[in-house]
């Protein structure tokens, strides 16, 4: 074992989307931060969806090109279905300005895409670098990173932005977890070759199909570009506990009580084992401090059902840009008012639009879109398009009240 002395400005736990979008803006203001990622790219991680507010936030690291030339599979909205009742939202109805579509994304190779970007613009990525231990002090922070080397690198600097997603290292270290207000839910996933061209089936949109007696499971299809596509499943841990099998007999299982969707996949090849993750939503006590932010999934994860996942880890690492170059200039920074209040009005969305999903509400609205009030419509599908900053949406402002409003005159 080697030990190493380092110093740097700043450090990022993780070079998933939130870690190598913070890395490539901070770039672009000069701030050299440095990127330790544990894993080596390609690796797989789920998230394949994206929402086309998250485009915003790529398009200002300057990395669309790159992305436009990927060949990942178009996205402009979402189809919705219940039993042998379908309803599609076409992101181009939303109410805000922005980017109107977007992509359906293999993790491993658009991580991959986003941190070689970064690292063209100036990023210093370190792979195979876990942080294994972090000490707060009032001047930043002391690390002990371990190589794959085998080596233990002994690390300084002045802020740490956590963004290591499930890692969730800052929260774990520092007891700063709490329990998600959302009760366990388990996920079962793989990817496919889907057989689809033979159907008559929407590559453009994320499919989301609810079982037909039981609202509270629901399947995602998210079609890649490539013959293949993601498929899985969210269900309570109890009702998956009564399928017998492995997970991917318990995937299979619960997709054959959906006869559209058994229909749709009756010719699909699993092409990769299934994977499972249960209790997946996750809250902490504050995402902030004067040394250390909480980015992406190391703060705070919902639920997957809106795939809101990727473009709060970029909004979050957006938000961060600003105060930290003001605090390294020496100037000091109100944190929570700077990054944490701003960031929750998109969350606080996203979470009264996931439990209005579970309480059934949002099914009805979506299922039954309000008729002759195009604004209605317009300002939720914005939400749903990952637009849930727009302060000029009352469903941004006040979506209990809205969504419990618009739920009540649905049928
Ligand atoms: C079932 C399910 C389905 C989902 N579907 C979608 C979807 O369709 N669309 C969507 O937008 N979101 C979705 N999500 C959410 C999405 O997965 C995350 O929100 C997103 O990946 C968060 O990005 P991130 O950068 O915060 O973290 P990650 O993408 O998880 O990246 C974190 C990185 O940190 C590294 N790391 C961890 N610990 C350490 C350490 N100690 N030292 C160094 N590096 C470390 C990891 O190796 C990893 O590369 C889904 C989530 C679940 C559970």
């Amino acid at each position: 074992m080697s030990v190493s002395d380092l110093e740097c400005d700043v450090v990022i736990i993780g070079a998933g989307p939130s870690g190598t979008m913070a890395a490539a803006l901070l770039a672009q203001k000069g701030v050299n931060a440095t990127v330790l990622e544990k894993s080596h790219f390609p690796r797989f991680v789920i998230g394949e969806s994206l929402l086309p507010q998250s485009m915003e936030f790529i398009e200002k690291a300057g990395m669309m090109e790159a992305l436009k030339n990927a060949d990942f599979q178009m996205k402009n909205g979402a189809a919705f279905a219940f039993g042998d009742k379908k309803s599609n939202i076409a992101f181009e109805e939303k109410s805000a300005e922005g980017w109107a579509t977007t992509f359906q994304v293999q993790r491993s190779s658009f991580d991959k895409l986003l941190a070689d970007e970064a690292v063209k613009n100036g990023v210093e990525i370190r792979y195979g670098h876990e942080v294994s231990s972090i000490t707060l002090n009032d001047d930043g922070a002391d690390l002990l990173v371990n190589d794959d080397a085998g080596n233990q690198i002994a690390l300084r600097c002045r802020f740490i932005v956590d963004a290591s997603g499930y890692g969730r290292v800052l929260p774990r270290m520092l007891g700063l977890e709490r329990p998600s207000t959302f009760p366990v839910r388990h996920a079962l996933f793989t990817h496919i070759s889907d057989q689809l061209s033979t159907k008559e089936f929407d590559r453009n949109k994320i499919l989301i199909t609810v079982h037909p007696n039981e609202p509270d499971i629901w399947y995602w299809l998210i079609p890649f570009g490539n013959g293949q596509s993601s498929i899985g499943v969210v269900a309570t841990p109890e009702r998956l506990a009564k399928i017998d099998g492995n997970p991917s007999q318990k995937l299979w299982s619960l997709i054959s009580e959906v006869d559209e969707l058994s229909g749709l996949l009756a010719d699909a090849k699993e092409i990769r084992t299934v994977s499972e993750m249960k209790g997946y939503s996750c809250n902490v006590s504050h995402l902030c401090a004067h040394n250390y932010v909480l980015l992406g999934n190391a703060g705070e994860f919902l639920d997957p059902v809106f795939s809101s996942g990727v473009t709060v880890a970029m909004k979050s690492a957006d938000l961060l840009v600003e105060p930290l170059v003001r605090q390294l200039n020496g100037e000091k920074v109100d944190w929570q008012k700077d990054f944490e209040t701003p960031l929750k009005v998109g969350v606080e969305c996203f979470k009264a639009f996931v439990e209005a999903w579970y309480d059934g509400s949002l099914q009805k609205i979506i299922k039954n879109p309000p008729q002759g009030e195009n604004s209605i419509k317009s300002m939720i599908v914005s939400v749903l398009a990952g637009y849930a900053w727009d302060e000029k949406n009352v469903f941004v402002t006040n979506p209990k009240k809205y969504l419990a409003l618009v739920g009540n005159q649905c049928a």
